[in-house]
């Protein structure tokens, strides 16, 4: 275990990595956490004035290389989008730094294993922030699941469809030819992974709704997962219904004994023949969340608890690097079925 107090760094002050900042502020200003952020980095060095100002961190850095060589951080979060990830994990690697990779962690499955690799060869730990999993209402899914509600699961159904403006917050996501299973695809197929276990086979059904985005904004996955749970992974951005779903992902999971559902409004439902209980699942207010996100700003805050303890501890992050590969091979095989019109098969 390392003592004292751990130093952090994040890369790439945007939108998302508000939420970031927030919970290592939190996480700062609650002594038994023990970690504070030692610096904030942006190429538009504007934003992480900013950043440092509003959350007082003490420098400030245009340049990640300069940040980690001149700080030697216990660790270094890296929020920026999809493009700059492999380098900077590869550069937090040479500067034997541990580091924590926002979502998409890699481009290609080449891409995500040459990272995973230079980590592991430079003997850092590496997690990637995908943080559905952590999410309040899933992991009450997941303990019913685990306390045997349903019995032996045979059906599993993961969704999130909106028509919530996401366009306005990240623009980047309407000019991708590959948008919303990159985007929320991944983190579907991942709490798939984490409720259901591993995938054999999975046939994907892709559509572009809405003129204004380049990618599919629509997609609908049949998986079959070798524990036995035949999945139906499906999501949209072009949905209009009343109330609003947004970001709520839904679960249905049918076993030999019962039912186990995540309802709108983060209810979680139990039922079998003659019983059935809800339970309001919906997670903490935080004091910076606001509606309709805090369930997504509670799990950042999880996550990167998650990350401290297993620095800590020594231990390999639930959503390691290596553990995405798995997630990441579905995503990239969903988009290959819905090219082809093939089912794909996993090793
Ligand atoms: P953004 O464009 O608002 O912010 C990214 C920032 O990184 C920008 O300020 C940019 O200047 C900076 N940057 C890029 N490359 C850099 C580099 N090499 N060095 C220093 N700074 C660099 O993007 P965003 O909307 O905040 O998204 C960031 C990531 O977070 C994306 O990968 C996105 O998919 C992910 N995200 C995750 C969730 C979630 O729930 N996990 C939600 C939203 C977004």
């Amino acid at each position: 275990p390392r003592p004292g107090k751990l130093r952090g760094t994040l890369v790439g002050c945007g939108f998302f990595a508000e939420n970031h900042l927030n919970a290592w502020t939190l996480m700062r200003d609650t002594p038994l956490e023990g970690v504070e952020l030692v610096a904030v980095c942006d190429k538009d060095v504007g934003k992480a004035e900013a950043a440092a100002r509003r959350f007082g961190v003490p420098h400030v850095y245009a340049d990640a290389e300069a940040m980690l060589a001149e700080q030697k951080p216990d660790f270094v979060d890296i929020a920026t989008t999809l493009p700059s990830h492999r380098a900077l994990v590869e550069l937090a690697a040479r500067h034997g730094v541990p580091a924590i990779c926002q979502k998409p962690f890699a481009a290609s499955l080449e891409d995500a294993e040459a990272m995973v690799r230079a980590c592991a060869e430079a003997g850092v730990q590496l997690m990637v922030h995908e943080n559905f999993r952590w999410q309040h209402p899933l992991l009450a899914v997941k303990q019913a699941l685990d306390e045997g509600w349903a019995g032996r699961p045979f059906f599993g159904r993961v969704q999130f469809r909106h028509g919530f403006d996401i366009i306005t917050n990240q623009p980047y996501l309407a000019e991708d030819e590959r948008y919303i299973i990159m985007d929320v695809g991944l983190h579907l197929l991942d709490v798939a992974r984490f409720l259901f276990g591993e995938a054999g086979r999975l046939y994907c059904r892709t559509a572009r709704i809405d003129p204004r985005v380049r990618g599919e904004d629509t997609a609908t996955m049949l998986v079959d997962f070798h524990g036995g749970v035949t999945g139906v992974i499906d999501l949209s951005t072009a949905t209009r219904t009343e109330p609003e779903p947004f970001p709520e992902c839904l679960v249905r999971i049918e076993g030999t004994d019962g039912t186990i559902e995540l309802e709108q409004g983060y209810r979680l439902v139990l039922s079998r023949p003659g019983h059935r209980e809800v339970r309001p699942v919906d997670a903490e207010l935080l004091p910076w969340a606001a509606r309709p996100w805090h369930v997504v700003q509670d799990s950042v805050l999880a996550i990167q608890r998650h990350w401290v303890d297993c620095l800590r501890e020594g231990r390999e992050p639930d959503t390691s690097g290596a553990d995405n590969l798995r997630t990441l091979e579905l995503t990239f095989g969903a988009y290959r079925s819905a090219e082809t019109g093939e089912a794909v098969a996993f090793g």
